[in-house]
């Protein structure tokens, strides 16, 4: 198996945890943590049209599009607010990827915003253009350059560990951002976690392709030409970055390595999520012998 880090590049993974999944084409799959950098991800990672038909799974019948009512859109716009508050400004270029079911739209459409989404689900961008935001695109990798230095605000939320390649979002973001602009990336934080619902059985979940610290997700942001101007980590990491000068980001490979952490981390989760993991797994198999 020849993975490399998606964060730092190295070849020098390890094995770490297996999970377990319904939703994995062979129920367990490892995870490994890097010795030079102390990211987890998938081991070995999916193809992309694994990546595809796992979160078409994992995903069907999650999304309820237009949900206005629900408690937890109220609390998520609630914490958008307190992200980008001091950031936004009436009338300023929004760009939303990975928009998914589009709720953060209520939020700039208060502030007048000019309201743009990346996203590839049909029916999210429908959504999107039939409540007056503008779709420029589906995909990572399209053509965005006459959106060059255009957005005052990118936002990329619970996208990046999605991704066989978390820094080509951030590159791409790095390009269409404004000198004076800012990119939120918001992700789960591998380094501080809830294990309710288990640890191999949820937290550990195979749409999540990588686990960000802190500092491996500024680093993944330096590789991408920007530059961290402040963040809070708590059972999510939220990162405000900036173009960095030079947009070559070529430092990645600097930073903290969080590996025998990590690794401490992660075994005394194993321990002690033992028993709810044990029981979730056998529910499971369970099913499947009924069925
Ligand atoms: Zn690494």
């Amino acid at each position: 198996m020849n993975d490399r880090c998606l964060v730092c590049d190295s070849t020098d993974l390890e094995k770490l945890v297996r999970m377990f999944s319904k939703f994995l084409p062979r129920i367990w799959r490892w995870t490994a943590v890097c010795r030079q950098c102390g990211h987890v991800q998938l081991f070995p990672l999916f193809t992309e049209d694994e990546v595809e038909t796992i979160n078409e799974k994992f995903f069907l019948g999650k999304y309820v599009v237009g949900d206005n009512l629900s408690a937890n859109k109220a609390r998520k716009l609630e914490k958008l607010g307190s992200h980008l508050d001091k950031f936004i400004k009436n009338g300023m270029n929004v760009l939303d990827i990975g928009s998914g079911e589009a709720w953060a739209l209520d939020y700039f459409s208060q502030h007048s915003s000019n309201y743009f989404a990346i996203e590839s689900i049909d029916k999210f961008r429908e959504y999107v253009k039939s409540s007056g935001g503008k779709v420029i695109g589906r995909d990572i990798d399209g053509d965005y350059s006459e959106y060059t230095d255009f957005f005052d605000i990118i936002v990329i939320r619970h996208l990046i560990e999605h991704l066989l390649n978390p820094i080509q979002v951030l590159k791409l973001a790095s390009q269409l951002v404004k000198s004076s602009g800012t990119v939120f990336v918001a992700c789960p934080n591998a380094s501080h976690f809830s294990t309710k619902g288990g640890f191999r059985t949820s937290f550990l979940r195979p749409v999540h392709i990588s686990y960000f610290s802190l500092d491996n997700l500024v680093r993944v942001g330096k590789s991408a030409g920007l530059e961290c101007i402040s963040s809070s980590a708590n059972g999510e990491l939220n990162c405000f970055f900036r173009c960095r000068d030079e947009k070559k980001g070529s430092d990645h490979r600097s930073g903290l390595n969080h590996y025998y952490e990590v690794k401490k981390l992660y075994n005394k989760m194993l321990r002690e999520n033992l028993f709810q993991d044990l029981v979730k797994i056998s529910k499971i198999y369970l099913r499947r012998i009924i069925k």
